[in-house]
C-alpha cells in the first residue's frame, strides 16, 4: 500500500476540525525533536490543532499538563536536539484496561482523534489495541459520565499513524528507522578515536555495541571500521568460534597488522544460544593469543548526540508524511506507519510490520537464522552478503605464488577524476581486495588523467590499502583534467600496462570523461575495455544515481556547521544567518541541508526566484522574530543567481531587519568536503566498489577473444554504477547524455526537488506555493526538469 499523495492534495488549512496529538514512547533516538517539528508545523498547516503529549504513553493517562496545544514557536530550535524533548517513558498503566479508559477520556476531553506514534513495535502494538478498543471504552465512558453522547459520537474513530524511532534498526517494513544513522555516527566516531591509540599499541579492541536482538548497528558498523571480525544475532557461530577468532587475528597480527577490530552486538550468541558477550571474547584472545586486547562499551553514547542530517530529514520527511496520512485517514482504513522504501517515504500497513517484526523474534528463537535474516528485509541482507564477502577476503593461497607474487587473473586500473571527496578511498580499498581476491591484479593510477600519461601507476597490493575506509580526501590523488586531445598518451599507457578493465571514481568530471573515451574506442582499440563510472561529488550532479559518494558527508559538515553557528549566537539578540554551501549549479546540498538545519529559506539555481520571493522572505522573517523565534538560517547555492549573490542577499536582510534583527554572512568553502567519512559513505563505497569488480569480469569475460584481446564496443560496456530507486544500477553512459545538463553540470531530474515544498511549510514560508493558492502535498511530483 504505497501512498499516492501525489493524487491526492490537501489545502492549507482545510483540516480545521481535527485534533492531533503527538508522543514519544518507549526508548529515546535522535531524530525523534525532527518528527515532533514536522508533525506539528505539518498539523498546523492544514489547520488541525496540534497537541504534545509528555511522558508518552504515561502522560495521555495521567492527561493534566500532560496534554499541551504546541503551536509554532513550540517546536523551534529543537531540530538539531538529539532525545525527545517531550519525554518519553515506560507506562504499565497503560496495559490495562483502566489506564487506556483514563487515556480516551483524557483524548475526548480535548477533542483529539488523531495520533502519531513515535515509538518501537512495543507502542506500536499498544496503539493498534487502543484503537480497536476505542468504541467500547467510548461506550463506557458515557455510562459512567465522563463523556456526553454528542462527544462520542463527535470522537466515534480513533486513528493512529506509526513512525519507528530506535536506534536499532529493529523494525520490519522500513529500510531505516528514526535514529539508526545517528547511533552509527557516534559508533563510527569512537572507533575512530580508539584506533588511533590502539594502533600505538598493538592492541586488538573489543567493542560492544548496541541492538539488543538485532545485529545492524554491529553490521554495518563493522563494514564502516574495517572490523576483523563480528558478532551478531542473525550470523551466530558454530560453538568453535574461539578457534576461528584466534586463526584470524593471529593471521593478521603475522601479515603486519597493528590494530584488530572486534564488535560484538549486545544480544550476540553462538548457534546453541549461548550468549556471546565482549568479556567472553577478551577471555579468549587474552588466553589464547596473549594479545592486548582492551573492550570498550559504548551503552547510552549511542542514542546521544546530535541526529544526523539524514535522521532530521528522514524524520522531517516522516513526521509530516505521518499527519498528511491521519488527515487522510477514514473510518475503514488501515492503520500505518510510515516507512523509508529506498530513497520514498511511504505508508505500510501497521499491523503487518509489528506481525513481521515478531515473527523475527520468533525466527531467531527456533534458531531459523536464515528466515530471520529474510525477514529483516532486503538491505539487512545485503549489508551482510558485503560484510561475508569482505571477511572471506583473506587473499586465498591459490592467488600467490611461491614467491608470494600475485597469480595474474585480469588487469584492472581504479583512477579519480574531478574533486576528492569522502568514500573514494573506501571504494579504492574495496576494489582492491576483491580483485585480489578473484585473482586479478590492481593498478592505482595516480593523479588521474595526468598522472596516467606521466606513467604514474603502481600495482596495489592487499596491505597497501589497510585502514583507508576511514580516511577522507584520495590517496591516489585526484585531478580535474578531462582526456581530450590526450587520447594517445591515454591509449599508450593503457596499453604498456595491458589494462583491461577501468573503473573511475569520481564527480562529474569522471562521468565526462569516461564518455570521451568510450566514444574514441573506434579510433583507439584500446579504449574497448569496459568502463565503469563510480559517482563521487559531494555535490550530488551527476545523473544516473541519486547519491554519489561523499554527498552525505558534506551534508552532514554543513548541517554541523550551521548548528555552530547558531548556537554562537546564542545569548545575543535576533540574528540571521546567510550561509553559502558548495554545489556548482546543483541545489542539493543547500535543500538538504535546509532542511536537516530547520532553514527559513535555501536558495538555489533549479528554482527561480524573484526580487518578489526575496522580499517575501525578509518580511516573512521579519514577522517570525516578533512573533518570538530569534534565529534565522538563509541558505543560498553558489550559484543560485548571477545577480542575487549572498552578498546582495545578506545586504537586503541586513538593511530591512534594522532595529528587528541582525545578520551574518558565511561562505562555507572546502570545510564542507568533510574530514572523516561518514558511515553512510565509506559503506556505499566499498559496496559500489565491489559490485564494480564483478560486472568488469563479467564484461571481459564476455567480450575478450581468442588472442586475450577485449573488444568491448557495445554502450553497455561503458557504464555508471548509481542508485536508482533502492537498486544498485548499471546504466549506459551515452543513455544518460540526455539527462544531463552539460552547462550547469547538473542532471536534468532530480528526485530531491520533491523536497522543496517540504522545507517550505516547514519554514511556514509564504511562497509562491500558496500565493497561487495552490494546494499542497509533501513528496509533491515536482521532480521538475531542471532549467536548462
Ligand atoms: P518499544 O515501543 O520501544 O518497543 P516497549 O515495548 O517498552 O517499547 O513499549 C513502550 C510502552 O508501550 C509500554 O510501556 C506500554 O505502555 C506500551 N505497550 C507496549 N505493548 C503494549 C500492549 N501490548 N498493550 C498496551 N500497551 C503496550
Ligand atoms: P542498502 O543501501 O544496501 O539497502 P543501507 O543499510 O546502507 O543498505 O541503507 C538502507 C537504505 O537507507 C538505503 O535505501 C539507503 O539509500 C538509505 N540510507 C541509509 N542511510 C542513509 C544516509 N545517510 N543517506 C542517504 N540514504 C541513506
Amino acid at each position: 500500500m504505497n501512498s499516492e499523495i501525489n493524487q491526492r492534495f490537501l489545502a492549507r488549512g482545510s483540516q480545521k476540525d481535527k485534533g492531533l496529538a503527538v508522543f514519544t514512547s518507549g526508548g529515546d533516538s535522535q531524530g525523534m525533536n525532527a518528527a515532533v517539528r514536522a508533525c506539528v508545523r505539518m498539523a498546523i498547516y492544514l489547520g488541525c490543532k496540534a497537541y504534545f503529549i509528555r511522558e508518552g504513553y504515561q502522560g495521555m493517562v495521567d492527561g493534566g499538563d500532560n496534554i499541551q496545544e504546541a503551536n509554532w514557536a513550540s517546536v523551534s530550535s529543537i531540530i538539531h536536539r538529539g532525545g525527545t524533548i517531550i519525554g518519553s517513558a515506560r507506562c504499565a498503566d497503560f496495559r490495562e484496561r483502566a489506564g487506556r479508559l483514563k487515556a480516551a477520556n483524557n483524548l475526548v476531553q480535548k477533542g483529539i482523534t488523531n495520533l502519531v506514534i513515535i515509538g518501537g513495535d512495543g507502542s506500536l502494538t499498544g496503539a493498534n489495541l487502543f484503537r480497536q478498543e476505542w468504541s467500547s471504552l467510548l461506550d463506557e465512558l458515557v455510562k459512567n459520565g465522563s463523556i456526553t453522547a454528542a462527544q462520542q459520537e463527535k470522537n466515534s474513530v480513533l486513528h493512529i499513524v506509526g513512525l519507528v524511532g530506535s536506534i536499532d534498526n529493529d523494525f520490519c517494513g522500513t529500510d531505516m528507522t528514526i535514529g539508526t544513522d545517528s547511533a552509527l555516527h557516534r559508533i563510527i566516531e569512537a572507533i575512530d578515536a580508539i584506533s588511533s591509540t590502539a594502533y600505538s599499541h598493538q592492541r586488538t579492541f573489543i567493542m560492544e555495541v548496541m541492538g539488543r536482538h538485532c545485529g545492524y548497528l554491529a553490521l554495518v558498523a563493522g563494514l564502516s571500521s574495517e572490523a576483523d571480525f563480528i558478532f551478531i544475532p542473525e550470523m551466530p557461530p558454530k560453538v568453535d568460534w574461539p578457534d576461528r577468532l584466534c586463526t584470524q587475528l593471529a593471521q593478521e597480527r603475522s601479515a603486519g597488522q597493528r590494530l584488530n577490530i572486534v564488535i560484538v552486538a549486545e544480544g550476540a550468541m553462538d548457534r546453541e544460544g549461548n550468549p556471546i558477550t565482549a568479556e567472553d571474547v577478551k577471555k579468549v584472545i587474552d588466553e589464547r593469543l596473549k594479545h592486548d586486547a582492551r573492550i570498550t562499551v559504548l551503552g547510552h553514547v549511542q542514542r546521544g548526540g546530535n541526529p544526523s542530517a539524514f535522521d532530521r530529514i528522514l524524520a522531517c520527511r516522516m513526521g509530516a508524511e505521518a499527519t498528511l496520512a491521519l488527515m487522510e485517514a477514514t473510518k475503514d482504513s488501515v492503520p500505518v506507519v510510515i516507512s523509508l522504501d529506498g530513497n520514498q517515504a511511504v505508508r505500510v500497513p501497521l499491523m503487518e510490520c509489528v506481525e513481521r517484526t515478531q515473527a523475527v523474534a520468533k525466527a531467531m528463537k527456533e534458531k531459523r537464522w536464515a528466515d530471520a535474516v529474510k525477514l529483516r528485509g532486503r538491505s539487512f541482507e545485503r549489508n551482510l552478503e558485503t560484510y561475508k564477502m569482505l571477511t572471506r577476503l583473506k587473499p586465498p593461497k591459490e592467488c600467490f605464488d611461491a614467491a608470494g607474487k600475485g597469480i595474474e587473473g585480469y588487469r584492472l586500473a581504479v583512477m579519480h577524476i574531478g574533486a576528492p571527496s569522502c568514500g573514494m578511498n573506501a571504494a579504492v580499498r574495496s576494489f582492491v581486495r576483491n580483485a585480489i581476491y578473484r585473482g586479478d591484479v590492481v593498478y592505482g593510477i595516480n593523479d588521474g588523467v595526468e598522472g596516467l600519461i606521466a606513467g604514474n601507476v603502481r600495482e596495489l597490493g592487499w596491505s597497501d590499502v589497510s585502514g583507508w575506509v576511514g580516511q577522507g580526501g584520495a590517496y591516489l590523488g585526484t585531478k580535474r583534467t578531462l582526456p581530450e586531445g590526450k587520447f594517445k598518451e591515454i591509449a599508450a599507457r593503457l596499453k604498456e600496462f595491458k589494462i583491461q578493465g577501468l573503473l573511475i571514481i569520481g564527480g562529474f568530471e569522471s562521468y565526462h570523461a569516461a564518455g570521451q573515451i568510450a566514444d574514441q574506442r573506434d579510433n583507439y582499440p584500446q579504449f574497448c575495455i569496459p568502463i565503469v563510472v563510480v559517482p563521487a561529488t559531494i555535490s550530488n550532479n551527476v545523473p544516473g544515481t541519486e547519491f554519489s559518494l561523499g554527498c552525505d558527508t558534506g551534508l552532514n559538515e554543513i548541517t554541523e556547521i550551521c548548528d555552530r553557528i547558531r548556537q554562537s549566537a546564542q545569548g545575543t539578540k535576533r540574528r540571521v544567518f546567510v550561509i553559502e554551501t558548495m554545489g556548482g549549479y546543483c541545489g542539493y546540498l543547500a535543500t538538504l541541508a535546509g532542511l536537516a538545519g530547520g532553514a527559513d529559506a535555501a536558495y538555489i539555481y533549479e528554482e527561480k526566484f524573484s526580487i518578489k520571493d526575496l522580499q517575501q522572505d525578509v518580511y516573512h522573517m521579519a514577522s517570525k522574530m516578533a512573533e518570538g523565534v530569534s534565529r534565522g538560517l538563509i541558505l543560498r547555492n553558489e550559484k543560485a543567481c548571477e545577480n542575487y549573490s549572498t552578498d546582495f542577499i545578506y545586504r537586503l536582510y541586513s538593511e530591512e531587519g534594522k532595529g528587528l534583527f541582525t545578520c551574518r554572512m558565511n561562505i562555507l568553502g572546502h570545510m564542507q568536503q568533510g574530514g572523516s567519512p561518514t558511515p553512510f559513505d565509506r559503506n556505499m563505497g566499498t559496496k559500489m566498489a565491489a559490485k564494480c569488480v564483478d560486472w568488469l569480469a563479467e564484461q571481459i569475460k564476455a567480450n575478450i577473444n581468442a588472442n586475450g584481446e577485449i573488444t568491448c564496443k557495445a554502450p553497455d560496456t561503458a557504464t555508471l554504477l548509481g542508485i536508482v530507486s533502492r537498486q544498485y544500477r548499471f546504466t549506459p553512459l551515452v543513455d544518460l547524455i540526455g539527462e544531463t545538463n552539460f552547462d550547469q553540470r547538473i542532471p536534468k531530474k532530480q528526485w530531491w526537488l520533491r523536497l522543496r515544498p517540504l522545507l517550505r511549510i516547514l519554514a511556514k514560508h509564504d511562497s509562491a506555493y500558496e500565493e497561487e493558492g495552490m494546494y499542497i502535498t509533501v513528496e509533491e511530483e515536482c521532480a521538475t526538469d531542471a532549467v536548462a
